[in-house]
């Protein structure tokens, strides 16, 4: 192991113990390691001084210019305090202003010195003027300056940072010591053969180019470099895991299609399955013959039927004498899959139990029991599955519903409660865009529904501002005549349960004010009830005693029920692209017209606009991701916030899509001949793999 890198950042010059501990908490960097990879986020070029006639065409970009101070003023009182230094070159002057710190720049500088100054010159009052621009001796900067490099890096501070020293200008001060100091010990961790066939800059240089750039071309090498390092190692990791997982960890072999299938599919399944859905199933079937373990994604747009397709492959494991358990990120969506399941295996002499955190203390430890001395064939539930009282008697199969929202710890966690890994199948109505599947998701084999089952019509979906909202009385109105039923949706204002009920109640009143429907039942549902409220509340929706539901976002995913034609989503401006398109999925689920209403405010950001816009525009899943990912960026996208794997510093995950395609060939290249990198050539590789992967918990096993 390399242990320069692994270094604790403690042990850096001119940093100690204090200093280490706020690089921890507030940058995450703990070794050499750590800060040698902490990029700056912009590069200014010193090389030059600006002469201040020059200005004009430099406004609101940093420049260094170089004067003497012919003035000083303090003028205002209080907060309205400022100093004023009228700095002068050969060309003009220009004002430099400070609001804070007076007295410290005050008495560091004298009239009729010269001074360098670094800021970004704005124009008030037909004059120039700088804002707090860094000012420094020009004697002493020659004297001191320490770092003779003509591109300054800016890296990303924090208050806390600043106030011990670490701004900026300070953690530039240490890297540059430790890179000056220390350049001989960056090892390089790619064969030469790939160096040279890539023509990619070498280590030791990329490392010291990318903090301290000798000029934009090296700069532009040492980015290229520790880009394709980032995006190199993950797919290799990738890869290799899953090429190790396929030979040596051996799936459990589950050949039968039995009686309970067989009695199912034939005598009870409700409707004809689509060819997306038998193709999928097919896929799932060759895995569990394949005598490997299954970890595969299933990707189908809401309402393509996943949740059908999901129960029949566990029922082959249930053939085969295996216990099967089945997650849900939310409670209301594991009754719901707990009730239609039951429904539908109800002449099946199987035992399904549901266990959530509301789950009653005496139920759940009969439950817990049945489960381990393997009676429960089927157990549903929550995230309160992967708690570690819940133990399996013989676990075959793990199917995740909705898996973008766990976090990829929750998932794993499950992975591991058989001794024996089960075959798992994660099922997401989120598509995920191509080059975030090869790369977070790199290891996944990957099934998609891309058909909808027959007769369903496409949903209209309608955009309504505020000042409009009584012209949808009517409409509303004239749904719940021909029977059927409204989701009203409110949005989450706060990451806070309680404040999102307010808004729900308040939303409550509003909607009788301003949707006055006397005759009909309307009904709440969200997250704070109980699981029997909200169980209440899901039945007499299903059971059509409700006609208007209003509900948090606790509904945004899975809910299915055919009979709700018309999702009114409040402040829809509020709503992120793929959670609209989540919304939406909740009706459309039967033969009849549905619709999907947008109310918003009048006044929409762009951004809202765009997204309003897409939703609009189309019903397609994989274009709205698309959509949304170029609006967002990919750290949002499909829990990789959670899943730590994303933390790519120069990787673009969509502008670099030829680099991740061309890594991933380069990668599977190398690991057909080399699958444990044994070859000489390539223990520089297989270092750096342990160095990356192996000081963490291996998250990847699932995705
Ligand atoms: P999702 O993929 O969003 O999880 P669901 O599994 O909830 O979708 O299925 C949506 C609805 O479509 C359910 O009411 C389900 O019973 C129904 N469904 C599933 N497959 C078919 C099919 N092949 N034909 C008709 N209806 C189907
Ligand atoms: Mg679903």
């Amino acid at each position: 192991m390399n242990p320069f890198f692994n270094t604790k950042i403690t042990y850096l010059k001119g940093v100690g113990s204090k200093r280490s501990e706020i690089l921890n908490k507030e940058a995450a960097i703990y070794t050499f390691y750590d800060i040698l990879h902490y990029f700056p986020y912009k590069y200014i070029d010193k090389s030059k001084f600006y002469k201040i006639n020059e200005l004009q065409n430099n406004i609101n970009s940093y420049v260094q210019i170089k004067g003497t101070v012919v003035d000083i003023q303090t003028i205002g009182e209080n907060r309205a305090k400022r100093l004023i230094v009228t700095l002068q070159d050969s060309t003009g002057y220009i004002d430099l202003v400070w609001f804070n710190g007076i007295n410290y720049i005050e008495k560091k500088i004298t009239k009729q010195k010269e001074y360098i100054v670094f800021g970004k010159p704005t124009i008030f009052a037909k004059a120039f003027n700088m804002m707090h621009p860094e000012i420094t001796d020009a004697e002493q900067q020659e004297e001191t300056q320490t770092i003779p490099i003509p591109f300054q890096p800016f890296y990303n501070t924090s208050e806390a940072m600043k106030r011990s020293g670490l701004d900026s200008k300070g953690i530039s001060k240490i890297l540059y010591q430790l890179l000056v100091s220390s350049h001989q010990a960056i090892e390089e961790n790619l064969p030469p053969y790939l160096i040279e066939k890539l023509k990619l800059m070498d280590r030791k240089n990329a490392v010291f180019n990318i903090h301290f750039p000798q000029s934009q071309k090296l700069l532009k090498l040492a980015q290229q470099r520790l880009k394709f390092e980032e995006i190199f190692f993950t797919q290799l990791h990738l890869i290799q895991n899953k090429l190790i997982r396929s030979t040596k960890s051996k799936g459990f072999l589950l050949p039968k299609v039995g009686t309970h299938f067989n009695n199912f599919y034939h005598n009870y399944l409700p409707f004809e399955l689509t060819n997306a859905q038998k193709k999928v199933i097919k896929e799932i079937r060759s895995d569990f013959i394949s005598g490997k373990q299954m970890n595969r994604l299933l990707q189908g747009d809401v309402g393509s039927g996943k949740t059908i397709t999901s129960l029949l492959v566990m029922l082959i494991a249930i053939d085969n004498g295996y216990q099967c358990c089945l997650m849900a990120p939310t409670e209301i969506l594991a009754i719901q899959h707990f009730n239609s399941i039951s429904k539908f295996l109800n002449n099946m002499d199987l035992q399904i139990e549901l266990l959530t955190g509301s789950t009653k203390a005496s139920k759940r430890k009969q439950l817990l029991e049945d489960t381990k001395n393997g009676k429960t064939s089927l157990l549903i539930g929550t995230h309160t599955l992967i708690e570690n009282t819940v133990v399996f008697n013989k676990l075959g199969l793990i199917i995740i519903d909705e898996q973008h929202r766990f976090g990829v710890e929750q998932r794993a966690k499950l992975w591991k409660k058989n001794e024996h890994p089960p075959h798992v199948l994660v099922m997401t109505a989120t598509p995920i865009p191509r080059t975030l599947a090869m790369t977070v998701y790199g290891d996944l084999d990957v099934s998609v529904i891309d058909e909808l089952p027959q007769g369903r019509k496409a949903i209209i979906t309608y955009h309504y501002s505020q000042n409009n909202r009584k012209q949808l009385v009517d409409f509303l109105k004239k749904q719940i005549h021909i029977g059927r039923q409204i989701f009203v949706v409110y949005p989450l204002i706060e990451e806070s349960e309680t404040l999102d009920l307010k808004n729900l109640m308040e939303g409550y009143e509003a909607f009788k004010n301003n949707f006055p429907l006397p005759h009909y039942t309307v009904d709440i549902i969200h997250g704070k009830m109980t699981i029997a409220e909200k169980d209440a509340a899901m039945q007499g929706f299903i059971e059509g005693k409700t006609h208007i539901l209003l509900a948090t976002t606790v509904i945004e995913v899975g809910v299915d029920i055919p009979n709700a034609t018309v999702m009114l989503i409040e402040n829809a401006e509020r709503f992120g692209l793929a959670q609209l398109h989540q919304l939406r999925g909740r009706v459309g689920r039967g033969a009849n017209q549905s619709y999907c209403i947008l109310l918003t405010g009048n006044q929409l950001s762009n951004d809202s606009k765009k997204r309003i816009q897409a939703m609009l525009e189309t019903n397609d899943g994989f274009e709205i991701a698309n959509f949304d990912l170029k609006l967002r960026g990919p750290g949002d996208l499909a829990g990789t916030k959670q899943s730590g794997i994303i933390n790519f510093k120069l990787l673009d995950i969509i502008k670099d899509e030829k680099l991740i395609v061309f890594t991933r060939d380069l990668a599977h290249n190398i690991l057909r001949n080399d699958p444990l990198l044994e070859k000489e050539e390539h223990y520089c590789l297989k270092q750096q793999l342990h160095f990356l992967f192996n000081t963490t918990k291996n998250y990847y096993q699932i995705s």
